[in-house]
């Protein structure tokens, strides 16, 4: 499930509860404003930890760090 994240640490895959894109930790791009989403509390991690499970919960890939966006 998502859950609210205060820090990146410790994640591999962020998302934004607000646009519900998910974002790679390993391959983060300026573009991707982590902390910028961090900072506005929108930062949600997942259990477990995979892109799989942002998909299922209808998260779509950011196109700067993963790509491949369906929107
Ligand atoms: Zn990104």
């Amino acid at each position: 499930m998502a859950h609210k994240v205060t820090s990146r640490v410790g994640l591999r895959f962020l998302g934004n509860l607000r646009t519900t894109e998910v974002h790679d930790l390993t391959r983060e791009t300026t573009q991707c404003q982590i902390d910028e989403i961090l900072r506005a509390g929108h930062a949600v991690g997942f259990r477990p930890d995979t892109l799989a499970q942002a998909h299922s919960e209808r998260y779509d890939n950011c196109a700067y760090c993963i790509g491949g966006s369906t929107r």
